[in-house]
């Protein structure tokens, strides 16, 4: 049973983690019952493309793969292209059995399946064990797709009506159960590499999809320090952590940052997004003893105006996060990168331009500005009358103009 699992990334220097992820942990899995209960063996392969190749070439990529199951990873990014590729792939491979994941497609499993006839399914939430029953499911050693949890699927039986089911969501996973993906670091040698050493985000901001799932969890810190000392070891150029926010435990952050400053290899960076209000006076210690270019941060602003923080629910001190990146600055060593975000609620161009100065003057090495995307599942997305908020139709969904900034 040939299986594909395809991502299509934003540049060919980024790589998929979940992609590796899912593979990695339906592999273990079926490697420790020896593929008990399965009919035929699962061949599992990845294939990643980025949004800038001609879509011919990745069809026929796929085509010529023929795989009997294609699983797709869907972002606000790349959806567009994604939506493309399976309107085409089912054409030319009619008996391929098509599945979605992602947070683009999470929240919106039904009307995904909709408008795309093609796909047979959707998996919902975070995909490692949704994967592996699929898999099995394919593979003879489940026998109904009713019993997955944690999908999205069109149930197709003869002489009945065909119709779309969604069985309950998931239960989180413990994240140490997932195996580290890059054992082997071939075709990673020319790309940033991703890493995950928690999942979740204890936050609440409206606009993200990271704050619907509560469940913040963190990877045991022995694998985590074995699988730093592994790039440390490989000298890789940068490893960008995917962690929403990750300093939000102290003492996870701690050791990390503390394992990366003794085991320093003179070359790999590390990137972190983080609070940087939650930063303590020990980290900042620490910090300032770092060489340069060891570690890169992260940090979300996104306004200033007070009204606008409590109304997106967010929460950020920005005396406090100015003081602290301030502090950063003067130690010489760290990068840092701060967000904005334009459109959100209560920010017209007068207090927009007061955010985009407060920040300024905290003279970052980067400053982003980003306008507001209305995400579907988030509660920005619920509250758009109230905020009169007009936005994009397709991806990106960036906002046009709000009740308080014009077009
Ligand atoms: S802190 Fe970051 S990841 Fe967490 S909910 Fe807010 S924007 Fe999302």
């Amino acid at each position: 049973m040939k299986i594909l699992l395809a991502a299509v990334n934003a540049k060919y220097i980024h790589s998929n983690l979940a992609v590796y992820s899912l593979k990695a942990y339906a592999e273990k899995s079926l490697a420790q019952s020896d593929c008990g209960g399965l009919n035929v063996k699962p061949d599992i392969t990845i294939a990643e493309y980025t949004i800038n190749q001609q879509e011919d070439e990745i069809l026929r990529d796929i085509f010529q793969g023929k795989p009997d199951i294609l699983c797709l990873s869907c972002y606000i990014w790349n959806l567009t292209c994604v939506e493309n590729i399976v309107r085409e792939i089912h054409k030319v491979l009619p008996d391929t059995h098509i599945w979605l994941g992602g947070p683009e497609v999470s929240y919106d499993a039904r009307a995904v399946l909709g408008r795309l006839p093609e796909v047979d399914g959707i998996m919902m939430g975070e995909g490692e064990k949704t994967f592996l029953e699929l898999v099995r499911f394919y593979c003879g050693g489940t026998e109904s797709l009713a019993q997955i949890k944690g999908i999205a699927w069109r149930e197709r039986s003869a002489g009945k009506e065909e119709r779309i089911r969604e069985n309950p969501w998931r239960e989180v996973m413990d994240l140490s159960e997932i195996p580290f993906v890059y054992e082997d670091m071939e075709g990673f040698e020319h790309k940033i590499i991703y890493y995950e050493s928690s999942r979740g985000c204890p936050f609440s901001c409206s606009y993200c999809l990271s704050s619907v799932d509560k469940c913040l969890r963190f990877r045991d810190l022995e694998l985590v320090k074995r699988e730093l000392q592994f790039f440390i070891d490989q000298r890789v150029p940068q490893v960008k952590f995917v962690d929403r926010t990750f300093n939000c435990r102290h003492d996870h952050a701690m050791t990390v940052w503390r394992y990366i400053q003794e085991h320093d290899n003179g070359i790999t960076n590390f990137h972190f997004e983080i609070s940087a209000d939650l930063l303590r006076e020990e980290e900042l210690e620490l910090m300032r003893q770092m060489r340069p270019g060891l570690i890169q941060l992260e940090i979300g602003v996104q306004s200033t105006n007070p009204q606008t923080i409590r109304e997106i629910r967010r929460t950020m001190k920005f005396e406090e996060v100015g003081r602290i990146v301030k502090r950063i600055n003067s130690f010489g060593n760290i990068h840092q990168h701060l967000d904005l975000i334009a459109g959100l609620p209560y920010e017209n161009y007068d207090s927009f331009k007061a955010s985009f100065d407060d920040v300024y003057k905290l003279e970052p090495e980067q400053l982003q500005l980003g306008f507001l995307k209305v995400l579907k599942g988030s509660y920005m997305e619920e509250r758009k009358e109230d905020y009169g908020l007009v936005y994009k139709g397709r991806p990106l969904y960036e906002v046009l103009y709000t009740k308080w900034l014009s077009y």
